[in-house]
C-alpha cells in the first residue's frame, strides 16, 4: 500500500500561519519570567486567534469541539507548535489534558462529561494523570499497589503516587488504581477521577527534577507525589467500567505518544537551526566552524536522523489514520525511542558547537536539553518500548538449528537441485 503524507493545499496554508504566529506571538513570550495570572493574560488573546482559525483542540473530534484532523495533519501542526514550550498551551492541546481528556471521552457518562470534560476543554478545569508510584516498577504496572474499594456508593481510595504532572495546579485526578485484587491485573485496575479537593488527598510536593531543580509548589508542568489516605468519591466517579484500566490507559498512551514525538520534531529542529547558524558564524583556526568536517558531519548527521524521525512519525500516524492506534502500536513504540534519541543528540551537538553560550542560560538549548532527557522516561522508557517492538517483529521469526543462511547447507541443497544439469555441465566439459 502507498504511504501518503500529503494534504490539501487549504491546510498548507494553515500550517504556514501557524508557522509565522508561532514565531512572532509565541517566541517572544518564552523570555518574560511570567506568573501564571500574567501570563494566562498575555495568552488569552493569542488563544481567541487560535479559536478563531479552526485550529483549537485538533485532536479531539468535533463532536468534542475538536477538528477531527487524523494524527498525520495533527503531525504537521505539532511539528511546529513543538518548537515552543508554550505553543500547545495557546492551542488547546497540551499534554496531559489533551490525554485525560481524550480518555474521559471514550469512557465518560454524560453526567461526567458535564462535570469534566466539557469545563476541561474550555480550559475551565485543568487535569493530572495519576498512575506511577514511587515503590513499583512504573514500567509494569501490572505491579500497582494503590487500591480503590467500594463501599456502599463510594470508592474509598488508599495509595502513594508520584510524577503526577500537574498535579499541584490540577482541579482533577485521573487516578488508576486496583479495584480487584483476585483477578490478573489487566482486568483489576480501573480509572477514577478524584477532586484534588477531596479530604484524603495530600499532595506532600512537587518533586525536584533536572529540568526543574528549584520549582515553586503548584507551577503549571511540576510532577507532583500525592498520599492517597482514605479519600472518599461518589462511585460514579469511575471511568467506564469496572476493570477497564488498562485498556483505558493504552487508549490515552497511544496518541498521547506519538503528539510527544510530534513535537520533539520541532525541538530538534529548532536547536539544528541554531547548529546551522553558529556554524556559519563562528570563526575558529583559519575559518568558520562550518568549514570543519567533524561540524559538517553533525549537520549531515542531524539533517538525516530528522529526516528518519520524520518519516517514521508521519508513517506511523498514518497507520493510526488508516488501522487506529492498537495497529500501530509498534511504529508508535518505535518512534517513541528512536525519536527520543535523535532529540537528544541533536540538541547536544547544537549546544557543543555554541562552547560555553550554548551550556549557559543566554541559549535556551541547556533547558531544551534538560527537558529531552526525560523524553527517554516518560511514556514508557526506552528499553520497554524496544521490548515491544522486538517481541513483534520476532513473531515473524522461526528458531533454526542451523543458520538459515548456512552456505555449506544451503551449498549441498543447490548441487541436489541443479544435479541433472551440472552433471551435463561435467560431462560437456
Ligand atoms: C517528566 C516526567 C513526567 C511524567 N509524568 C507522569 C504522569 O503525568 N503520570 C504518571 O502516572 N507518570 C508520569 N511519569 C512517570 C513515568 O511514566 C515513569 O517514570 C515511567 O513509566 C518509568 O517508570 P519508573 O520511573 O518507575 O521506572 P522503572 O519502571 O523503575 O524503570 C527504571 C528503568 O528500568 C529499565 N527497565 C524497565 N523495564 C525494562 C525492561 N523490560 N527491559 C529493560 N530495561 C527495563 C529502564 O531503563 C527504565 O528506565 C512521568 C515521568 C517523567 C520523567
Amino acid at each position: 500500500m502507498a504511504w501518503d503524507f500529503s494534504t490539501e493545499p487549504e491546510f498548507e496554508q494553515k500550517l504556514e500561519w501557524m508557522r509565522t504566529f508561532v514565531r512572532d506571538e509565541i517566541y517572544p513570550l518564552e523570555t518574560l519570567d511570567l506568573d501564571e495570572a500574567t501570563f494566562r493574560r498575555l495568552t488569552d488573546p493569542l488563544r481567541e486567534e487560535v479559536k478563531k482559525q479552526g485550529l483549537w483542540a485538533a485532536h479531539l473530534d468535533p463532536e468534542l469541539g475538536g477538528q477531527g484532523f487524523g494524527q498525520v495533519k495533527l503531525g504537521l501542526m505539532h511539528e511546529i507548535l513543538g518548537s515552543s514550550i508554550f505553543a500547545p498551551t495557546i492551542f488547546g492541546n497540551q499534554a496531559p489534558d489533551s490525554g485525560n481528556a481524550e480518555l474521559i471521552a471514550i469512557g465518560a457518562t454524560d453526567e461526567q462529561k458535564q462535570q469534566w470534560l466539557w469545563p476541561l476543554l474550555e480550559g475551565k478545569l485543568r487535569s493530572a494523570f495519576s498512575m506511577t508510584e514511587p515503590e513499583t516498577a512504573g514500567s509494569d504496572p501490572t505491579l500497582l499497589k494503590t487500591r480503590a474499594v467500594r463501599d456502599g456508593d463510594e470508592w474509598v481510595i488508599n495509595g502513594h503516587k508520584w510524577f503526577t504532572s500537574n498535579g499541584s495546579s490540577a482541579d482533577f485526578l485521573v487516578l488508576m488504581a486496583i479495584t480487584n485484587p483476585d483477578v490478573h491485573p489487566y482486568q483489576g485496575a480501573s480509572m477514577i477521577i478524584v477532586p484534588v479537593d477531596t479530604p484524603g488527598v495530600d499532595i506532600v510536593r512537587d518533586v525536584p527534577t533536572m529540568a526543574e531543580p528549584d520549582t515553586e509548589f503548584g507551577r503549571y508542568g511540576n510532577h507532583s507525589e500525592i498520599y492517597y489516605r482514605d479519600v472518599r468519591v461518589p462511585y460514579e466517579n469511575l471511568i467506564g467500567n469496572e476493570g477497564d484500566g488498562f485498556v483505558l490507559a493504552q487508549k490515552r498512551l497511544g496518541p498521547g505518544r506519538i503528539h510527544h514525538c510530534m513535537r520533539w520534531l520541532g525541538q530538534s529542529k529548532r536547536a539544528f537551526d541554531m547548529l546551522c547558524e553558529r556554524a556559519l558564524s563562528r570563526y575558529a583556526f583559519g575559518s568558520t566552524l562550518a568549514e570543519k568536517q567533524t561540524v559538517q558531519n553533525w549537520i549531515a548527521d542531524s539533517a538525516a536522523e530528522m529526516q528518519a524521525a520524520r518519516l517514521l512519525t508521519l508513517h506511523a500516524a498514518w497507520k493510526m489514520d488508516q488501522e487506529g492506534s492498537s495497529k500501530a502500536r509498534v511504529e508508535i513504540a518505535m518512534i517513541k525511542y528512536f525519536g527520543a534519541t535523535v532529540l537528544y543528540n541533536v540538541i547536544d551537538r547544537a549546544i557543543q558547537i555554541h562552547g560555553a553560550l550554548g551550556y549557559s542560560t543566554d541559549l535556551p538549548l541547556e533547558a531544551m536539553y534538560r527537558h529531552a532527557r526525560a523524553a527517554r522516561l516518560y511514556d514508557g522508557a526506552d528499553e520497554v518500548h524496544k521490548v515491544t517492538v522486538a517481541r513483534q517483529i520476532l513473531k515473524s521469526y522461526e528458531p533454526h538449528d542451523m543458520p538459515s543462511e548456512h552456505i555449506p547447507t544451503r551449498r549441498e541443497a543447490a548441487k541436489q537441485k541443479f544435479a541433472a544439469m551440472l552433471d551435463q555441465a561435467t560431462a560437456n566439459a
